[in-house]
């Protein structure tokens, strides 16, 4: 589906800035990565989408209802969205690099947002062997 994202909408400039606050450089989605990742960490080797509900199809959020009409064609279109965004994730992660999704839902609760990205960034980028064999774990955190 060919919706264009807009550059710099407000929930990206949030993160950005939260993200910038915790001391973290980073670059607008200027990478060539599948899914174009609205926050990449080059460094890192992380990269975070910001996703809006119904578009991507955020679980059982209430801005994700589906449309009563039209209901074959927006199914079809939602559901291929959401395919297309875990298989960019899964080749990201073929790749060494780490996403992290953050729902538009989950702007408004800001402190909230800054432990999940804090959480998220603190964790070492570089996956090793031991990592990619017990996926994603706690012991690698900065000191
Ligand atoms: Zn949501």
């Amino acid at each position: 589906m060919s919706r264009v994202k807009n550059k710099d909408t407000k929930p990206e400039i949030i993160i950005r800035s939260i993200v910038h606050r915790l001391g973290y450089r980073f670059r607008k989605n200027n990478l060539n990565l599948p899914g174009r990742p609205d926050i990449v960490l080059t460094r890192h080797r992380k990269v975070i989408f910001v996703h809006g509900c119904f578009w991507h199809g955020h679980g059982q959020c209430k801005r994700a209802s589906r449309p009563t009409t039209n209901k074959m064609f927006w199914n079809t279109k939602l559901d291929a969205n959401i395919a297309r965004d875990k298989s960019n994730i899964k080749i990201l992660k073929a790749l060494g690099w780490k996403s992290l999704i953050v729902w538009e839902c989950q702007i408004k609760n800001q402190g909230k947002l800054l432990s999940k990205l804090e959480s998220f960034l603190k964790h070492k980028g570089n996956i090793s062997n031991e990592e990619k064999r017990t996926g994603f774990g706690d012991y690698q955190k900065k000191s």
